[in-house]
């Protein structure tokens, strides 16, 4: 009998021990869930892959950064190697009697300063303090360094105003830039995680697969790293 209780004992104490470790292991679950959804992390995302760098807000260019270019027939440039991905999908639009024409392509870090200095030249030309001025460019144009232009792997891209709207080649893009290995970079509604806010026309390349899976998935390059 007494040997009897004594294992009935250990057995409570050993379920005793399972049912606490498995309480402590649910509630380091939730914590590390809350945890995640409060912060926002930008960690910095590195990619072997030229396709799939990360330049924004958090992301700077890597120094050492280089690119062979393009030239396009109205003087924008473009690195080489989208080059052919970018002909390719003008052709199918216009096919379809949408036509795109590259507004900006690759800048210069100097170029980008430029932007930025004009910006702020203009919020001084309209009333505001030096320091009003540089905050409120800072919001819209990109630091050098941090502007995905300077990759030469993003492109702004309008319409020939000529012959469709801006609006009907946004229209296309979104749906079919996909195929050729572009992503709309600034979706809607994701400004938290990219740093800049809608742009219906910055497209950026990333290669075909990745492309896919960001128009199916509906999220932005940031969230295809998580
Ligand atoms: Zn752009």
């Amino acid at each position: 009998m007494a040997i009897k209780k004594k294992k009935g004992k250990w057995i409570v104490k050993l379920l005793k021990v399972v049912v606490i470790a498995y309480l402590l292991l649910i509630l380091c679950q939730l914590i590390g869930d809350v945890y995640s959804r409060l912060s926002v992390t930008h960690n910095i995302l590195v990619s072997e892959e030229w396709n799939l760098i990360i330049v924004n807000r958090w992301n700077e260019l890597p120094e050492d950064y280089s690119v062979e270019l393009t030239e396009l027939s109205n003087g924008q440039k473009v690195d080489s190697r989208i080059y052919p991905y970018l002909q390719e999908m003008f052709d199918a639009a216009r096919a379809e009697g949408v036509y795109p024409v590259v507004r900006e392509g690759y800048r210069t870090e100097e170029e980008q300063q430029e932007i930025l200095d004009e910006k702020i030249q203009i919020y001084i030309n309209q009333g505001y303090s030096q320091s009003r001025a540089e905050r409120t460019a800072k919001e819209w144009v990109a630091l050098p360094g941090t502007s995905e232009h300077q990759l030469g792997i993003a492109v702004d891209i309008n319409a020939d105003k000529s012959k469709c709207s801006n609006e009907e080649v946004y229209a296309w893009l979104a749906e079919n830039a996909y195929k050729y290995g572009f992503v709309l970079r600034y979706p809607m509604g994701k400004q938290e995680i990219t740093g800049t806010s809608y742009e219906p026309w910055h497209y950026r390349y990333v290669g075909e697969e990745a492309a896919l899976e960001i128009y199916e998935q509906g999220i932005c390059l940031e969230e295809y790293y998580e």
